[in-house]
């Protein structure tokens, strides 16, 4: 295969079950390296679940519901990062490999001043990644500049999703996972936001797997796109493939 179409992450047959609910039904999807993927879904299709599963958070949250003695929550399946198995894998490992989760509904540390934040972030990275990176961030977000000294708490909707993008870059990403980064945002700062995505996929190696559950706003942006329903992959293709396909439209891209 050429290095072009190289598949950095794959996913084969994942089922994840809360207690006996399945939240993830058989799915199977290929991420190709240095392309943005989108995954689409209403409320409760398995987004986040997928997400948390692919960063390895699902095994945290296990351990933790264990250790209360609260739901059972097992998967089966395969997670392949760069050719490796990787299922199993902790996600304090699976950082340092360079998968990175940007969090559904932002989760900053609220009390902590964008710059520690940002300084959090960089935790995995030598000195002269942090600098770098930090250079970057606020090059492409040039909004934060004048916040780094704010609490983070204190910054609006879109400043906050800038700060845990930002965040997420600092830990070196070579596959960076953002959870409905547009969540709750006004259209004009989701335009925005699409467009920063956008371009650290233009002007880094980084790899994109994004969610949504309104596919607009980001459709413009992506390479690739499946729908989850209900747990299940119902579609997939190149966004001009969803894009031509006028049941998808209506039906979920609300065009
Ligand atoms: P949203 O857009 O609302 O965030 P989502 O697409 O991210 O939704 P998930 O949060 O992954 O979907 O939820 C998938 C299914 O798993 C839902 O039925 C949800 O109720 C269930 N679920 C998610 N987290 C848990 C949990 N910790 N315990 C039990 N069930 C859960």
């Amino acid at each position: 295969m050429s290095p072009q179409n190289e598949i950095l992450l794959e996913v084969k047959d994942l089922m994840v079950f809360y207690e006996n609910a399945v939240a993830i039904n058989n799915v199977s999807l290929r991420c190709q390296k240095g392309k943005i993927t989108g995954i689409f879904g209403a409320n409760s299709a398995g987004k986040s679940t997928l997400m948390s599963t692919i960063a390895g958070l699902i095994l945290d949250l296990k351990k933790k519901e264990e250790r209360k003695g609260g739901e059972r929550i097992s998967w089966f399946g395969e997670i392949k990062f760069r050719g490796k198995d990787i299922t199993n894998v902790e996600p304090f490992e699976r950082a340092s490999m360079g998968i990175i989760l940007c969090p559904e509904r932002r989760q900053v540390f609220p009390e902590s001043t964008a710059l520690e934040n940002l300084k959090i972030g960089g935790y995995l990275a030598t000195k002269e990644q942090a600098r770098t990176s930090l250079e970057y961030v606020l090059d492409l977000f040039p909004e934060l500049k004048p916040l780094l000294k704010r609490e983070a708490g204190f910054l609006s909707g879109g400043e906050q999703q800038m700060l845990a993008t930002g965040r997420a870059l600092m830990a070196q990403p070579k596959l960076l996972l953002l959870d409905e980064p547009l969540l709750g945002l006004a259209p004009s700062v989701e335009a925005r936001l699409a467009k920063a995505i956008k371009k650290i996929n233009e002007q880094t190696d980084i790899t994109v797997v994004l969610s949504e559950q309104y596919a607009r706003p980001v459709f413009p942006i992506i390479d690739h796109g499946y729908v989850l329903e209900n747990g299940s992959v119902v579609l997939d293709g190149t966004s001009e493939e969803l894009m031509n396909n006028p049941d998808v439209l209506s039906a979920y891209f609300g065009i």
